[in-house]
């Protein structure tokens, strides 16, 4: 078995055994492989183990990635083992200027954090015909950070995403601080899902409000345990 496949393996395994200690189910649990620091070989193998959702941070990566990709599946279009197409989610900041060619490679938008990107997205998707799925990034780290809306605008923004005729606002994304204090990473998770749950509350989003995207390589087990319904994993994966 390859490193990867060993890893991947591992993860499973992980995840599972901490959804049976949380009283959840793995079903409730989706995997976005995040490709940002792999090269193709490894990609080709993480697909070939069975992920069919990838993500990357960066527009002018995830064009290359994507394109090799897309070469690989077209390839292997015989093979029962290769799924004939994956799911590209745009995890990383992303700005306006990018996003035309955004809609053209993915589908998921994970890290809409402000109205006048919505709008930019709401706009384009209408142009080439789509209906983008985004989720509502927000910042629940109790630190400024870069990214993300500050919780305390996430319900109005949630209301003004989800009135756009070309995005579907499908739930909520957020990242921990960075530090290794796993009280800090829980209660910022913590937040995260109170805040998913008001909304859903509120019915804002409808019956597709229902992702919680938390949890990358060093944090998974406590976004699963807090509720996460979407992890990011890169580095355990590729390095
Ligand atoms: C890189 C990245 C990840 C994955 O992080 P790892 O620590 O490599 O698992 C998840 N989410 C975002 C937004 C990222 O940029």
């Amino acid at each position: 078995m390859s490193t990867i496949a060993e890893k991947l393996k591992k993860i499973r395994a992980d995840i599972a055994d901490t959804c049976l200690q949380a009283g959840r189910s793995e079903k409730s649990i989706k995997v976005v492989v995040v490709t940002k620091t792999a090269g193709i070989e490894a990609i080709q193998e993480v697909i070939r183990q069975g992920f069919v959702d990838l993500g990357e941070n960066r527009v002018q990566h995830l064009k290359q990635v994507a394109e090799e990709v897309a070469a690989f599946l077209q390839e292997n279009q015989d093979d029962p083992a290769i799924p004939e197409k994956v799911n590209w989610h745009m995890i990383g900041h992303l700005q306006r200027n990018k996003v035309k060619q955004t809609l053209q490679l993915c589908r998921m938008v994970q890290s809409v954090d402000t109205l006048r990107l919505a709008e930019e997205l709401n706009t384009h998707s209408h142009k080439l015909g789509l209906h983008t799925n985004i989720l509502l990034q927000i910042n629940c780290s109790g630190e400024p950070q870069k990214y993300g809306a500050p919780v305390g605008a996430a319900i109005h923004l949630a209301e003004q995403f989800a009135t756009m005729p070309n995005l579907r606002l499908v739930g909520l994304m957020t990242m921990a601080p960075l530090t290794m204090d796993k009280n800090r990473v829980r209660a910022s998770f913590a937040r995260a899902r109170e805040v998913y749950e008001e909304i859903r509350g509120e019915r804002i989003g409808g019956a597709k409000f229902k992702h919680l995207s938390m949890g990358m390589s060093q944090d998974f087990q406590i976004a699963i345990e807090e509720g996460a319904t979407m992890l990011r994993i890169g580095s355990a994966i590729f390095n």
